[in-house]
């Protein structure tokens, strides 16, 4: 930077150099990380009302009475497409994070407000991280619960036998992230009321897709708070809410529950401290948004646009095994993972994104059982590429077959199995191997299969130290 500071023009000619090796997340072609609507009036809409409100705080409602307001009706809507009566409450957070960290501690305050000890959550293998990253910060133990391999679905039984009397919290995906499958929330919801325990089923990426893909006549089982065990749910407006980013729902059965989420501190001689969720001092532009966004398609335009994954959907479900692929589980919802025993899919990754296309590697993991995947999260703007992109795949899966393997055995080889101890792994050296040391943003493939190879402990270290590198400054 400069001490007198740069024009506008100079500043945005910066931004645009910054961005040219960045995916354009307009450009129909990125499978994960967006959900985009291809509806031009619909983003200048979301713009100009993140833009009225961007220096809008979300921390005083006294201040800014439309903010309250605006949170309200959000979650009104959100909870009746939810089958929540009025008995449900719900808050806007800022990502699907905060909402399960939110559902996390709001169980966890609960549970030793009745004389609870240890409290421990049961998490099918399948689960977001968020809940690790929740109980972690929160004192919290997780007890994993095995999926079955066939349907890719928690195991009921598995389940039941891992009850203690120290569970706070069981929780049940819809879908899950991986594979797009949904737990048996109403099994999981008989074995939570019959041990009266809280029920949290994490509809971060479903809940604002499967109520319209089951109108359409998909096979989207009972999963919200039409099960009557159901406690809470976390739902993500900045997923098939289509909203800008920063913008969630957690929702709870009652506004009792619901206290033990509240933070209030009188206890300074400043303004009294009152916070629904984790962040305090936050832009209203998400919230503002997001309020705009669904107020601009309504339910007639949610359903269009969940016809058009469901239409991408069946094409891919054709065309992937003629391909040479394997579909993973069954897709009820709007993601599609495939994996392939006889094609390297983490080379395919790389192929696919020089020419423009991001499909998500998923390593999986030999330790645990799990497989390396693609993962496609569909986007109704893919209804218009998807027979380009099944060109570019078939072309691509041809080239894949003829390259030859990352050695990346022999690499897990060097850094030793799960006999090394971390602390002698040699962070810098490793990187340079890898050719890391300047960032990650080219071929993906060795880091993929040496994460599938790797336990997942050794992953982490390895991650965490990288990542200390990555994030130093000059
Ligand atoms: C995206 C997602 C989350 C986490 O949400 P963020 O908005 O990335 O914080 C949690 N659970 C599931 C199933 C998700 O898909």
């Amino acid at each position: 930077m400069s001490s007198e500071g740069y024009s506008k023009d100079h500043i945005l000619n910066l931004l645009r150099e910054y961005s040219e090796e960045d995916l354009d997340p307009h450009s129909g072609k990125l499978f994960s990380h967006i959900y985009a609507t291809g509806l031009r009036e619909l983003e200048e809409l979301a713009r100009e009302a993140y833009n009225m409100y961007m220096d809008k705080t979300m921390l005083n409602f006294t201040v800014y009475p439309s903010i309250l307001k605006m949170e309200n009706e959000i979650v009104s809507i959100t909870k009746k497409w939810l089958h929540g009566d009025k008995e449900v409450v719900g808050n806007f957070t800022y990502g699907g994070t905060e909402s399960i960290f939110l559902a996390v501690k709001t169980a966890r305050d609960y549970y030793i407000s009745k004389g609870g000890e240890k409290p421990e959550i049961l998490l099918p293998a399948t689960a977001h991280p968020a809940f690790y990253k929740s109980a972690h910060y929160l004192g919290i133990k997780i007890v994993q619960v095995p999926i079955n391999r066939d349907t890719l679905k928690v195991d009921i039984e598995e389940l039941k036998e891992r009850i203690s009397e120290n569970t706070c919290m069981i929780v049940g995906s819809a879908p899950n992230y991986p594979y797009g499958v949904i737990d048996d929330i109403e099994d999981i919801g008989d074995i939570a009321s019959d041990k009266n325990i809280w029920l949290h089923v994490d509809a971060c990426i479903g809940g604002y897709i499967l109520p319209f893909l089951r109108r359409l006549g998909e096979n989207v089982p009972r999963f919200d708070f039409e099960v009557e065990a159901v406690t809470s749910i976390s739902t993500d407006l900045h997923k098939y809410g289509y909203t800008p980013k920063g913008a969630s729902v957690i929702l709870y059965r009652n506004r009792v529950l619901r206290l033990y989420q509240i933070y209030i501190n009188a206890s300074w001689p400043g303004y009294p401290l009152v916070n629904t969720t984790v962040l305090s001092t936050r832009s209203a532009g998400p919230l503002a948004a997001a309020w705009a966004v669904l107020n601009y398609l309504g339910e007639d335009g949610y359903l269009k646009l969940a016809r058009k994954i469901l239409e991408t959907k069946k094409k891919l479900l054709k065309k992937l095994p003629e391909l040479g692929y394997m579909i993973m589980g069954e897709p009820q919802s709007s993601i599609v993972t495939f994996t392939s025993e006889d094609i390297n899919i983490f080379l395919l990754a790389d192929y696919m994104k020089k020419r423009g296309w991001y499909i998500q590697a998923q390593p999986g993991s030999r330790h645990l059982g799990f497989p390396p995947s693609i993962h496609l999260t569909l986007s109704p703007v893919h209804h218009r590429v998807i027979d380009e992109f099944l060109e570019e795949l078939k072309d691509a899966t041809e080239k894949i077959r003829e390259m030859p393997e990352p050695p990346a055995r022999q690499i897990a080889e060097i850094l030793g199995g799960e006999s090394t101890g971390l602390e002698k792994i040699d962070v810098s050296s490793i990187m340079d191997m890898l050719g890391i040391s300047e960032g990650i943003s080219g071929d993906m493939a060795l880091i993929n299969m040496l994460m599938h190879e790797m336990p997942p402990k050794m992953v982490e270290y390895l991650f965490k130290h990288v990542v200390n590198e990555l994030f130093t400054q000059d």
